[in-house]
């Protein structure tokens, strides 16, 4: 078996033990890889070992990919930072954007009059932080924000998406994601997906009711050199 397989093994492995551990049953979760900074064979291994969803965070890198890797049947997610002005070149090859958190990107992927219903899936980023910069929209600010996804009529809202602050511990974060998840749900009944859990936390956003898990170094390895 090679490492990768190794890795991704293990960690579907610890994956299944956190959701028996929450009661919880592991088929209901996507495990997502996150193939940043990877190339494209890389992706292309995984898929050979039965990975269907994989992650990217950037859209110079990502599009390359997707277009390389057209012939597999894979699902792209797009978890990075999202420009307005690069949205829509976004959703021509990803199909879940994890990073709504603003108006104008939400703007951009608003449907246009006269076509087809919604394009895209998508996840509105919630800052637990509290600090301003790391992506997401303040707790408070979430309904406003899932308001005008349902009115721009171009994203399917499927739920919400963080990642664990700095210098905390993930779990009582994730709890919190998971009230403001509730209290979407009263606004967009179906939006009930959770993207949250990376390779150092997914244990925990499990235990708090994660339904998407965005792992990255624990199966790939460590990442290449930026550049
Ligand atoms: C890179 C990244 C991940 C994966 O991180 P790992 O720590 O490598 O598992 C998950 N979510 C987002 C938003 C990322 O940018």
């Amino acid at each position: 078996m090679s490492e990768l397989a190794e890795r991704l093994a293990a960690t579907d492995a610890r994956i299944a033990d956190a959701a028996r551990a929450a009661g919880r049953d592991p088929a209901e979760l996507t495990r997502i890889v996150v193939t940043k900074f990877h190339p494209a064979s890389l992706v292309r291994e995984l898929a050979g070992l039965g990975v269907r969803d994989v992650g990217e965070s950037r859209h110079q890198e990502a599009g390359p990919k997707a277009a390389e890797l057209a012939d597999l049947d894979l699902v792209w997610h797009f978890v990075g930072q999202l420009q307005s002005k690069k949205a829509r070149q976004v959703r021509d090859y990803a199909h879940v954007i994890h990073s709504l958190d603003r108006a104008s990107v939400v703007d951009a992927l608003a449907a246009v009059p006269g076509s087809a219903g919604p394009l895209v899936d998508g996840f509105l980023q919630v800052d637990l932080s509290g600090e301003p910069g790391r992506g997401g929209v303040a707790p408070a600010d979430v309904a406003q924000l899932a308001e005008r996804i349902l009115h721009g009529g171009g994203v399917r809202l499927v739920g919400v998406m963080a990642v664990a602050p700095l210098g905390e511990e993930p779990r009582p974060a994730f709890a919190r994601l998971r009230e403001v998840s509730e209290r979407l749900q009263t606004l967009a009944p179906d939006a009930r997906a959770i993207s949250a859990g990376m390779s150092g936390d997914y244990a925990e956003a499990i235990l708090e009711g994660a339904t998407h898990l965005r792992i990255g170094t624990a199966i790939t390895g460590k990442r290449p050199d930026r550049g």
